[in-house]
């Protein structure tokens, strides 16, 4: 009973909610001369993800085994297409789009490994939201929500390419800047403190846009961190908590201690 792609389309656009973004038009000669149409959703479980759509001018065009072999393809096609969405949540954060904190650690083990051994600077940022909790407890989550997303996306638009981005989770952040000495890296955490501050975030039904600031720490990779990422940025997290103590909207400094510098044990 499907005998036209437009058909077919508006069919798979119930299934999909949204066509749009995976059909391409027909084109002028398909939308009048089809004589031939597999229409195959591709599915995981009962999730419909998407729709292979083939058609021609021809009469009986596919032949029994093109029809066994996207059989084939289409059940191949669900898994592959489920494992690709899987991956790529464990690989970056659902909210904002910026690496997990898993993928963020593996980062920074290998900018740590590469910065032993070519000798080769490398910081971190730590940035965490002044008063965060308020900002949920006053204008809601959603609104915390889109804070997470514009710092986000502020973070990402500041990155250089080799820069990675990370979600530690809440509303903590970690930017690792490799080939970057302490000094740089406090500039880069200063330009990012004055951006923050200055952005303006209309919130539904208020006469005044939210605005917000954010506490930053720094530290540089030193020998003695032995490539354990998450000393490094617990390095970066006590420079952190240094710049709240100081007042919060600042950007502190670590300073490894001559312990931290000199100490072996793991
Ligand atoms: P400080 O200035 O000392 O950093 O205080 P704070 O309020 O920013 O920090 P606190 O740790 O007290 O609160 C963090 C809040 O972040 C509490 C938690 O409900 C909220 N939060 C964690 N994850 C999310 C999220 O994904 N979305 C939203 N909207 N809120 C989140
Ligand atoms: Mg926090
Ligand atoms: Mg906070």
């Amino acid at each position: 009973s499907l005998e036209h792609p437009l058909q077919i389309r508006a069919i798979a656009a119930q299934l999909l909610g949204d066509a749009t973004t995976v059909f391409t038009e027909p084109s002028e000669s398909s939308k009048t001369t089809v004589q031939s149409l597999l229409a195959l959703p591709i599915f995981y479980a009962d999730d419909v993800m998407a729709v292979l759509y083939l058609d021609s001018p021809r009469l009986y065009c596919f032949s029994h085994l093109q029809q066994t072999f996207l059989r084939t393809l289409q059940l191949q096609l669900g898994l592959a297409l489920k494992s690709a969405i899987c991956l790529s949540r464990a690989l970056t954060d659902d909210l904002t789009g910026v690496f997990s904190r898993n993928m963020l650690e593996e980062h920074i083990t290998q900018a740590m490994d590469q910065a032993k051994r070519y000798g080769h600077p490398c910081s971190l940022i730590f940035l965490d939201i002044d008063n965060f909790k308020q900002i949920n407890d006053v204008h809601g989550h959603l609104v915390g929500d889109e804070v997470l997303k514009k710092v986000a996306r502020l973070m990402l638009s500041a990155a250089r390419k080799t820069d990675v981005v990370g979600r530690l989770g809440g509303e903590e952040f970690v930017l690792l800047l490799s080939g970057t000495a302490l000094h740089g890296a406090v500039q880069h955490a200063e330009r990012l403190r004055q951006d923050i501050a200055e952005l303006l975030l209309p919130v539904r039904g208020q006469p005044q846009p939210l605005q917000i600031t954010a506490s930053l720490g720094v530290a540089e990779y030193h020998t003695a961190l032995h490539n354990l990422a998450y000393r490094f940025i617990e390095c970066a997290d006590q420079a952190m908590y240094q710049a709240k103590r100081s007042g919060k909207n600042r950007v502190c400094q670590h300073k490894p201690s001559q312990h931290q510098l000199t100490a072996t044990e793991l």
